[in-house]
């Protein structure tokens, strides 16, 4: 994330480099201009100098070149100490020539010879005035040719020339160039430091400015910027520390806002998925992740429509465009119920725009199963009242088109139909007996009793109905010796022990012995009713305690059984807390089981 700027393309660079830039173009247009004056001003003064002492010299000599008194080797002596007079340490050489072409006197000690010879120096040959820059051996030389006049002025009687070394000025004037050039670079050097130190100054308020943002984007709002000075950048720096006071507040206004929402995710009982507006899930909470039975980690990221497994028959366009709940059904086993109500939600921005679904899950199966069991139950009582009804129409009907007149049929007619009338109010009064339970209208009368007592007395009442019917059968107690005390609801619970009894009678066509076995556990008291009878098929085991379940319909009715005699008998059961169960082998006999609650030191209390 953080990239290293290179030095060449850092800020630094670039001040250092356009001030250096800077300072050389003015160092170069002042130092040229410097040292081009300054050589124009030396040269020229030096010439002038040359010229106007060469000028000077003219006219001495010529004053001295035409002196009568004296003869030729005189004046050759004295005009040759004035040329030595006159040469300085920059003269290379000044000679004079005399109107003749001969060389009169030299100040080169080394050229003595030629002083009364003809003269070899071309330049001197037309006697005219020259001045001008020459090269004599790589040294610059200034060649200045005056002619000589006579006192009087109106003749040329010779010529002076003089050959000066000007390269000692060239060279003082390269001196100071160099001179320049030295402190330019001094100068320059120190200004790159300068303007490092300047651009540093600069450009390290931002870097920290930059470190700190970087910082803040990992999510550290502890630093802070220092700030310089009062200047710009401080006030940028200042700035940028309110900025970060900011982020961080909204950051933890942030945060908290979430952790609220995640935890009321987290306890809601009701599952919450939300997506992407790709339909992939982005939240899942706790209780989404129990009613689909997944795990996080497999299902952030995939598709809603395969986790909820409806991707056959919804799009996720369809879910955008219309919302609307639908019913999932995850059962794996009949058992094993589990069906979820669904609804979604969009997520839209202010604009508009959508940027995902809301899906709430709520588990529906308890509702769903009483509802189907409601239904399933409005249509059992009217198929099981309208049966006697139709029966009892049909005999009716037969009586009133005249066989009442028939004293062989018409008792029989009357009989049965007294006998569906029997059933259809014992079934109506089973109902209500249900309906109270299933409201909790029906409020246990409770009270300690002595169970084997209680349970005598039904069985005596059943052994002195044996006489009355044909039905051969005997019933066996086997109880256990201790009293034993239970609290219950005295009329429910003979209601129970009537209806399993008679079943155990009704069910054993061939009679036989039935046996009741009274025994305490450790802290229930259970009752056992076996018969010989014809035994419960395996698959129907659990179902003969639901409501008009029968195993064999058209042979229970015969009986003059309503089918709601076990549902009762389970809700008794379990409204006091027990637990009623059979067990059988077909066509061997069953046993029903009731095993109520039970304090076994209750006895001693009473005591
Ligand atoms: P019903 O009025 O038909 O007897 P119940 O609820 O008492 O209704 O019993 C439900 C069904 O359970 C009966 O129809 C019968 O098929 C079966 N059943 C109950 N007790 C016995 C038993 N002792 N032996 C065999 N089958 C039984």
């Amino acid at each position: 994330m953080k990239k290293k700027v290179h030095f060449f393309q850092s800020v630094n660079f670039k001040i250092a480099l356009s001030f250096i830039l800077l300072l050389l173009i003015a160092i170069q247009i002042i130092g040229g201009y410097f040292i081009r004056e300054l050589e124009s001003t030396t040269i020229n003064d030096y010439k002038q100098n040359v010229d106007s002492q060469t000028t000077q010299l003219a006219s001495t000599i010529g004053t001295k070149l035409v002196e009568k008194n004296q003869d030729r080797t005189e004046i050759d002596a004295s005009l040759k100490k004035t040329l030595n007079d006159f040469a300085g340490s920059e003269t290379i050489e000044a000679r004079i020539v005399d109107d003749k072409g001969i060389v009169r006197a030299t100040s080169d000690l080394n050229r003595q010879g030629i002083v009364g010879k003809k003269n070899d120096y071309r330049d001197l040959n037309d006697f005219s005035a020259k001045k001008y820059a020459a090269m004599d051996q790589d040294k610059r030389v200034y060649i200045n040719v005056m002619p000589i006049q006579s006192p009087t002025g109106d003749t040329v009687i010779g010529v002076l020339y003089v050959k000066s070394n000007i390269e000692g000025k060239y060279q003082e004037i390269t001196g100071t160039a160099r001179i320049f050039f030295t402190a330019s670079l001094i100068a320059g050097a120190i200004s790159i430091i300068v303007t490092l130190l300047i651009a540093r100054s600069i450009t390290q308020p931002i870097g920290e400015m930059r470190e700190q943002a970087l910082r803040i984007a990992k999510g550290d709002y502890t630093g802070k910027v220092q700030v310089y000075g009062k200047d710009e950048l401080g006030q940028l720096a200042e700035t940028f520390n309110q900025l970060s006071e900011r982020i961080e507040e909204a950051q933890e206004t942030m945060e908290a806002e979430r952790n609220r929402l995640d935890s009321v995710l987290a306890h809601m009982t009701d599952g919450v998925i939300a997506t992407d507006r790709r339909g992939k899930v982005i939240t899942i909470n706790e209780m989404a992740l129990s009613l689909l039975n997944v795990k996080d980690e497999d299902v952030i990221g995939s598709s809603l429509l395969e986790l909820l497994d409806i991707e056959t028959d919804y799009t996720l366009r369809k879910l955008l465009e219309e919302p609307e709940e639908i019913l999932i059904d995850l059962s794996t086993s009949p058992e094993d119920q589990m069906i979820i109500r669904v609804d979604f939600a969009m997520i839209r921005r202010e604009s508009g725009f959508i940027t995902g679904l809301v899906c709430v899950l709520h588990d529906v199966t308890e509702q769903e199963k009483n509802e189907r069991e409601r239904r399933e139950f409005v249509s059992n009582v009217s198929h099981e009242l309208r049966t006697p009804l139709t029966s009892m129409r049909s005999y009716i009907e037969a009586l009133s088109e005249g066989a009442w007149e028939n004293p062989e049929i018409a008792p029989n007619f009357l009989n049965v139909t007294l006998e569906e009338t029997d059933r259809m109010i014992r079934m109506i009064n089973d109902l209500l007996n249900l309906s109270r339970m299933d409201s909790g209208n029906n409020e246990l009368q409770l009270e300690y009793v002595n169970f084997n007592e209680l349970i005598n007395f039904v069985l005596d009442r059943f052994d002195m109905m044996v006489e009355s019917t044909d039905k051969n059968y005997s019933i066996q107690r086997e109880f256990t010796k201790r009293d034993l005390w239970v609290e219950l609801d005295t009329d429910k619970i003979i209601q129970v022990l009537d209806n399993i009894l008679n079943n155990a009678i009704k069910y054993s066509p061939d009679g036989g012995a039935i046996t009741c076995r009274l025994l305490e556990t450790h802290n229930n008291v259970v009752f056992s009713v076996t018969d010989q009878g014809l035994g419960i098929p395996k698959k129907d085991l659990n179902k003969v305690f639901d409501r008009f379940y029968r195993v064999d319909k058209a042979r229970a009715r015969a009986q003059g059984g309503t089918g709601l005699g076990l549902a009762i008998s389970r809700e008794v059961i379990k409204a006091h807390n027990g637990a009623i169960w059979v067990e059988s082998q077909e066509g061997q006999g069953s046993t029903f089981y009731i095993s109520l609650p039970y304090e076994p030191y209750e006895e001693d209390w009473w005591e």
